[in-house]
């Protein structure tokens, strides 16, 4: 494959200052009082209950979402957050139904997903992960995050309920341990964690990405049966074309990638002259394309 070829010529010169970038990276456990990653300090956010589908709520503030399902057999929320989001949840929920806590569901390992859990536990629920992400919050401690209380394993685990039947699928590694799509099999809609954003490049320097295996993921979230995604981040819910649209994002930018290896642009200069006109108009992509581009780099440059 030409491609390849050239970016390993490129990648054996500069490998080691790519390991000195990384380790220069590499991440620090935060203090207790770190702000959350995903919020501006300085903005006071206005939270709001969006019904997707009967039963199905997303809550959330503009900058974080929740899911919430609602059935007569009690209630599910996939992901509390943080403790003050957790709350307001518990607060909406007992503005819209009497119904008992039943389950929480974390989507995956990430502390800014899955804090506040011990508010919702209070309130009856059944903290539900998968098994790799129960392992490394076991590893890696923190004062907001309780350890889920059960674990499934694989790649399939059913929660019927009320008459609704949620499904928690595992395509592997994509973002974070034990990354969990959950689909509303009888309303048709999925709720995807931090794997589909719509209408914005991807977060920062891609914290916890695996881009190639990412992409993996959303051709098999693409498979699935669904008509309505749900996000954690910038949307509450939005068409299926969403999911198509951040995996041709990841397949662009690789490509745009492979354009600068072919013309010989400079390792070191790549990230900083990508330019992917297609997306100008999503949000974060001034400031976070070249990072993106960083991360995407590295993977093919050292294979993580
Ligand atoms: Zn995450």
């Amino acid at each position: 494959m030409k491609f390849a070829h050239i970016h390993l010529a490129s990648v054996s010169v500069l490998s080691v200052l790519a390991l000195t970038i990384l380790a220069a990276c590499a991440p620090v456990t935060p203090p207790p009082t770190a702000p959350p990653a995903t919020e501006p300090v300085s903005q006071a956010p206005v939270y709001e209950l969006f019904e997707v589908a009967d039963g199905i709520y997303s809550y959330g503030n503009g900058f974080i979402y929740s899911g919430i399902v609602v059935t007569d057999e009690g209630v599910i929320v996939i992901d509390p957050m943080s403790s003050q989001h957790a709350a307001l949840t518990l607060e909406a929920i007992r503005g819209i139904t009497e119904q008992p806590m039943r389950y929480v569901i974390y989507s995956h390992n990430h502390w800014d997903h899955i804090g506040g859990g011990q508010v919702l536990k209070d309130a009856g629920a059944t903290i539900i992960s998968h098994v790799d992400a129960r392992d490394w919050l076991v590893e890696h401690p923190n004062p907001d995050v309780v350890v889920p209380d059960e674990v499934w394993e694989g790649n399939r685990h059913d929660i019927s309920l009320g008459g609704k039947t949620i499904e928690l699928y595992f395509f592997g590694p994509s973002h974070g341990q034990g990354m969990t799509v959950t689909r509303f099999a009888e309303d048709r809609i999925v709720f995807l964690a931090d794997i589909v954003t719509p209408n914005r490049v991807g977060f920062g320097n891609l914290p916890d990405f695996f881009p190639a295996e990412w992409e993996r993921t959303l051709t098999e979230v693409e498979a699935l049966d669904f008509d309505t995604a749900m996000f954690t981040h910038q949307e509450p819910s939005g068409p299926r074309s969403a999911v198509t649209q951040q995996r041709e994002y990841i397949q662009d930018l690789r490509n745009a990638i492979f354009a600068e290896f072919q013309k010989g642009t400079p390792f070191l200069e790549i990230p900083n002259v990508i330019e992917l006109p297609k997306y100008k108009d999503w949000a974060g992509y001034d400031d976070w394309l070249a990072l993106n581009a960083w991360r995407v780099l590295m993977e093919i440059a050292i294979g993580w």
